[in-house]
């Protein structure tokens, strides 16, 4: 017998409807689209939007980009473990590299991953052909196969095409948390006519819209579903936070047993709140949330760490 191969995915990922009066008081259904039960280690559209990209690398090593805390380093690094394969991360940040690794990092270089710091000027920089030549040569990762930052390009779109298609007859409306965008461009792409997607970008900046409209592009030829972004929940911008979101993230977590990842999937959770505080859907709409993510560290870790435990 064979053993399965490591990144053999659970899909489709399960919907899990949950009873949150917030909700029901207004005739709304809100449905959990739980796309971090996907895989252990390639969480949520992590998984949608790194297989395709190692399929097109045909065994080459991995280079690829983020920030100190970036989930899509974490799981190419854990890719990399799993298949064997080479990995480097570019970090944003001159400076992280005199200082202990943060826990994120820190998995990722137990995971076999070199890490490579670099200054933000040359990191805003590194789609620029010379710029990008110079990092990879700096790293020691010439003839690596490039995976964008946050792992959003055309294979990765089309890859998550069908966490939309997953989601055909069962809501009216798709809600998923944006960094690059890529996840709702795919996800718009694989719904059906009458379905509709809605962004909540979690940078700062109002930008998206136009990155969005062109990985459709690059990766469907054409701008494809019906989407928006409603840029009011990024709470201050990336790894931002609030008194009010992390109390919004505590209670939901006590109501529903569900663990919050606080960079994207506590500010969908936030926003779809307000949304249908405001009215924002009809009576009768069934609202799937895209659940992209788990807390990391895990919640046992973090609380047994000195100040983090609740007061
Ligand atoms: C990476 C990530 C996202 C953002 O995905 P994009 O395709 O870059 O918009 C959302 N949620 C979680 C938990 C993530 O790790």
């Amino acid at each position: 017998m064979t053993s399965p191969h490591p990144l053999t995915p659970h899909l489709p990922s399960p919907l899990h409807e949950i009873r949150d009066d917030r909700f029901g008081r207004r005739g709304l259904r809100l449905v959990l689209k739980r796309d971090d039960l996907i895989h252990p280690e390639l969480i949520g559209n992590k998984w949608r939007k790194l297989v395709p990209n190692i399929a097109a690398a045909h065994g080459r090593a991995l280079v690829t980009f983020g920030g100190a805390y970036s989930n899509h380093l974490r799981a190419t690094a854990a890719a990399g473990r799993l298949l064997g394969l080479s990995t480097t991360g570019v970090v944003r940040g001159q400076e992280l590299a005199d200082r202990p690794l943060n826990p994120s990092l820190a998995r990722c270089a137990a995971d076999g991953m070199r890490l490579h710091f670099v200054d933000r000027s040359t990191y805003r920089r590194k789609t620029e052909p010379e710029t990008l030549a110079a990092i990879l040569r700096a790293a020691g990762a010439e003839g690596a196969y490039v995976v964008p930052e946050g792992g959003s390009n055309a294979e990765a779109v089309r890859g998550c095409r069908d966490l939309g298609a997953e989601l055909r007859g069962h809501a009216e409306v798709v809600a998923v948390a944006c960094g690059t965008g890529g996840t709702l461009a795919g996800l718009a792409a694989g719904l059906a006519a009458g379905q509709r997607a809605l962004g909540i970008p979690v940078l700062r900046g109002g930008f998206l819209e136009d990155g969005i409209r062109d990985l459709q592009e690059r990766a469907f030829g054409a701008r494809s579903g019906t989407w928006s972004l409603d840029d009011r929940f990024h709470c201050g911008g990336y790894a931002r936070t609030t008194p009010a979101l992390e109390a919004f993230a505590q209670d939901f977590e006590q109501r529903h047993g569900l663990p919050v990842e606080r960079l994207y999937v506590a500010k969908l959770l936030y926003g779809l709140v307000a949304l249908a505080e405001e009215g924002a859907f009809a009576r009768g709409t069934t609202i799937a949330a895209v659940v992209t993510g788990r807390p990391f560290p895990e919640p046992q870790a973090a609380a047994s760490e000195p100040g983090q435990s609740p007061p």
